[in-house]
């Protein structure tokens, strides 16, 4: 299908930029909001639709963009009381956890919608280019038959079957990575700042440490498949001196040792499990299990 009409629910900062880029690439479109007055710029753009039903009412998909999934059935059990949602495309990118999707699909099933659950990795004004990371999870035919439409909203488009938590699971994982990276990035910028190191140095070097991260990552891959998690590089103890002496430095300057403590307690809880030779990829056996 070409050019389907979409109904954009939810014009928050995420929705609004969703549904100015389904504008842009000329997606027949129909927003709603709660609150009118974030419909305001849409007015002469789109169609802007005095409730949830009516929008729906005139789309073939019907795009959530809400705080939550509970938000969104709330609005969706409000409009199917006005008007049939039968037959339409349910695109959910709300961002949620696994058993939401499968929640959400359920509903939309039984109101004999079909379901895409999606998720989006990118900030508002990243929708719409090469950095934005989109997964789908859902029956392969509803995604290639809307492939077209779905994919003008970012550059990284990620099918991954028909498992319909994979998008919330993706998401949740990637977006671990990203908060756990942020947030000992900015401990180590306060780390220098504490001995008046000039942070234009530090963040050169984080950025430079990619190829480390990705080497990592391919390797640590490599031995999660395998279960084995021998190597010559460094093992685990040695790893525990290293964020020992951090601990060390940010309790010495008076900063904030809650990271590294948090960091070392999984090693530490790894070397308690009997890896204290492996390489560092052995933390994601005792990550694995929440004892
Ligand atoms: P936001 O700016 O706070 O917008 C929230 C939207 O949800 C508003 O349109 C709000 O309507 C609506 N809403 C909340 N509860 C509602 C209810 N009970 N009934 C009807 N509408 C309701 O949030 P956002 O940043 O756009 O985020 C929206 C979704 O995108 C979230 O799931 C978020 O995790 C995801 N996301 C956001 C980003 C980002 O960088 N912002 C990135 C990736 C994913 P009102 O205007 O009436 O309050």
């Amino acid at each position: 299908m070409t050019n389907p009409h979409v109904a954009m629910l939810g014009l928050g900062r995420m929705g609004s930029a969703l549904a100015n880029r389904f504008v842009a690439t000329g997606v027949p479109l129909t927003v709603w909001n709660r609150s009118p007055a974030k419909s305001f710029p849409f007015q002469g753009r789109a169609t802007v639709a005095t409730s949830a039903a009516a929008a729906c009412d005139m789309a073939d998909v019907v795009v959530l963009s809400l705080s939550d999934y509970s938000a969104g059935l709330e609005v969706l059990d409000e409009a199917s009381a006005a008007c049939t949602l039968a037959g339409k495309t349910l695109l959910q990118l709300t961002s949620g956890a696994a058993s939401d999707a499968r929640t959400m699909q359920v509903w939309a099933n039984m109101h004999g919608m079909e379901y895409i659950d999606a998720a989006i990795v990118a900030y508002p004004n990243g929708v719409g280019t090469e950095a934005a990371m989109l997964f789908y999870a859902g029956a392969e035919e509803v995604w290639e038959r809307h492939r077209e439409t779905f994919t003008h909203l970012g550059g990284m488009n990620r099918y991954l079957g028909d498992s319909i938590g994979a998008a919330a699971t993706l998401e949740c994982a990637v977006l671990e990575y990203y908060y756990g990276a942020t947030l000992a990035m900015l401990h180590g910028a306060a780390l220098c700042n504490s001995e008046n190191f000039p942070l234009t140095e530090y963040f050169y070097l984080v950025k430079a440490l990619g190829p480390l991260l990705t080497g990592t990552a391919d390797a640590s891959r490599t031995m999660i498949s395998k279960g084995l998690y021998d190597g010559a590089d460094c093992s685990l103890d040695v790893h525990v001196s290293a964020i020992r002496r951090i601990q060390r430095m940010s309790h010495d300057n008076g900063i904030d040792t809650r990271v590294p403590d948090a960091i070392m307690a999984a090693y530490k809880k790894a070397i308690a499990a009997g890896h204290s030779d492996a390489e560092i990829a052995a933390l994601f056996e005792t990550l694995a299990t929440n004892s």
